[in-house]
């Protein structure tokens, strides 16, 4: 459940285990990938007057690509988070804080789980460290061996070499 009572917060802290599938909308919203459910634990505690703590923890797989070959490559994802929740009237200019509308009874973290989640999703994923990705001309995947393209010609000494033959 990523709907928790607050009332129930209040009296101490909450523990939250939740799975949350592939397919579901939430998941959905990110455009993300993912190979196994997302699992969403951690600590929901209060935290003075209108705020809340969460002391979570986001786990799964994301199926990438990577960026030179377009292999898929699957990047496991364990986050670890300290994130701070505050009703609207309480919270302080830029204060790095998820809002809450005021007097709420359940806080639904949902909004939460999808932002870190996309966050937490890798930007430049590599096959390999050396990939050497496909060729510019035929599209082949040179790791796999040489396509056979003749070698790529930097465009600026072809300019020079040009130039030459013209004089
Ligand atoms: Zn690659
Ligand atoms: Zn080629």
């Amino acid at each position: 459940m990523l709907r928790i009572s607050l009332a129930a917060v209040r009296e101490g802290p909450v523990a939250i285990a939740d799975q949350v599938a592939p397919d579901d909308p939430l998941v959905a919203a990110t455009a993300l990938t993912l190979t196994v459910p997302l699992a969403v634990a951690g600590r929901l505690s209060a935290a003075g007057e209108g705020k809340y703590y969460w002391q979570a923890t986001l786990r799964t797989v994301v199926r990438a690509e990577c960026r030179r070959c377009l292999a898929p490559v699957d990047v496991p994802i364990a986050e670890s988070l300290g994130l701070v929740f505050v009703e609207e009237e309480e919270a302080e200019g830029d204060e790095d804080c998820y809002l809450v509308p005021r007097r709420a009874s359940f806080l639904d973290l949902s909004e939460a789980v999808r932002e870190e989640l996309l966050l937490a999703a890798p930007q430049f994923v590599e096959c390999r460290e050396d990939c050497r990705g496909l060729c510019r001309r035929c599209g082949a995947d040179l790791n796999a061996g040489p396509c056979g393209c003749a070698p790529e010609v930097d465009p600026r000494w072809e300019a020079l070499t040009k130039s030459h033959r013209e004089e």
